[in-house]
């Protein structure tokens, strides 16, 4: 018998009320009875992203929206800045370099977040510039960047400031309208406690002038054509109608619960994954941690690919190792979207377990037990 924990930064478990809607018969995509629920789905969408703008739905995974966002918004040959935290954030750099953008790339050392500084100077440099691309939580590294600073700079220059926060949504404060963000994109499989297949786009009014400008070639992720079909609620192309009658499910929850108490809930379970990391005596990578995920140095002389492979192997526990530059190097564990304490407890107690089997200087218990103390009452004191 094995039984499965799924702790990785996406895709993510998802509750099953949300599961159960999957099974459901298929509606047709141009009936009422679909058209009630997209417009809640839209509806609530607009409300996780803290925006008064249009939420447009795509049927792709995260990296839809990041390419429609390239395509839509940066014309061959106008300038595009990334600052980039690691590979989510190189990403946007290739995705725009493949548009015809001419990218000024703004790479932290992988652990950073972005140096607000270093934007502001390039922003100096490169006043055609016409969007700053970003991340809201870099998921390859673990760490947070400060949008509400950002937005404040970017949106007293002529740029725009795009942001990925496909890990981020939901499970950490991002408030698109309040904190002067013209794009947000994120998708279905983390936060949004929801399949992996849908993602999603919201565009400020100075983007929608950008995507107007913008000569780059696009037909599927053609913003305009989504803009024209959500006049008449709908979607161009048949949208992935499963997903969305489960994510109509998985934001009534949301709802619920309340996106400020979903944030507290994210804020505490970090604080008590850090308090156990430390306790074992490992070192946190991210500098400025973020609340959806952790990612830990893997101590030296320990091989980082075989805790990953033994703890799904011999735990069925399933966390991330490192991309790129960090495979082997680091190791990362989720608490995004449908996660509660127990999940926590599972993860930092199968990661000791393997850790000391594997001859690291690990006493069991240690994380486990300092990640109770700070689990034992809920979130801002609640439980
Ligand atoms: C998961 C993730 C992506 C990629 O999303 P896909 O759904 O795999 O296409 C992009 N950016 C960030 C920050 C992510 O966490």
């Amino acid at each position: 018998m094995k039984k499965h924990y799924l702790i990785t930064p996406g895709p993510t478990p998802i509750p099953p009320e949300v599961s159960a809607k999957e099974g459901l018969p298929i509606l047709h995509h141009r009936t009422s009875e679909f058209g009630t629920i997209f417009l809640e789905v839209l509806e609530n969408l607009k409300y996780v992203f803290q925006t008064k703008n249009d939420v447009l739905l795509l049927t792709a995974s995260g990296t839809g929206s990041m390419e429609a966002s390239a395509a839509n918004l940066v014309s061959p040959g106008e300038t595009a800045i990334v600052a980039s935290t690691g590979n989510f954030g190189d990403r946007w750099a290739k995705l725009l370099d493949t548009y015809g953008a001419k990218v000024v790339l703004l790479r932290e050392i992988d652990g950073q977040s972005v140096d607000i500084a270093k934007v502001q100077d390039a922003l100096r440099k490169n006043p055609d510039a016409k969007a700053v691309f970003t991340q809201h939580t870099e998921t390859s590294t673990g760490v947070v960047n400060d949008i509400k600073t950002l937005g404040s700079i970017i949106s007293q220059s002529n740029a725009l400031l795009v942001v990925d926060a496909i890990s981020g949504l939901v499970g950490q404060e991002l408030r698109m309208d309040d904190w002067k963000v013209d794009v947000v994109v994120t998708g279905s499989q983390k936060g949004l406690m929801t399949a992996p297949g849908l993602s999603f786009t919201s565009l400020s009014p100075r983007a929608w002038a950008a995507v107007e400008a913008s000569k780059s070639p696009r037909f599927y992720f053609d913003y305009r054509r989504m803009k024209k079909a959500l006049a008449d609620k709908g979607t161009p192309f048949t949208p992935g109608v499963t997903l969305i009658v489960a994510l109509a499910e998985a934001l009534r929850q949301i709802r619920q619960e309340g996106l400020e108490n979903v944030w507290a809930r994210h804020t505490w379970l970090a604080n008590a994954t850090r308090a156990g990391v430390k306790a074992m005596g490992l070192t946190l990578f991210a500098k400025t941690p973020c609340d959806v995920l952790t990612s830990i140095t893997v101590p030296a002389g320990i091989e980082g690919k075989k805790i990953v492979k033994r703890m799904r192997e011999e735990h069925g526990v399933s966390i991330a190792g490192g991309q790129g530059e960090l495979v082997g190097k680091i190791v990362r564990l989720a608490h995004m979207g449908y996660m509660d304490r127990f999940d926590i407890i599972t993860a930092l107690s199968s990661l000791e377990m393997i850790l000391s089997d594997m001859g690291a200087k690990i006493e069991l218990g240690k994380g486990v037990g300092a990640a109770q103390q700070l689990l034992v009452k809920g979130p801002a004191g609640t439980r």
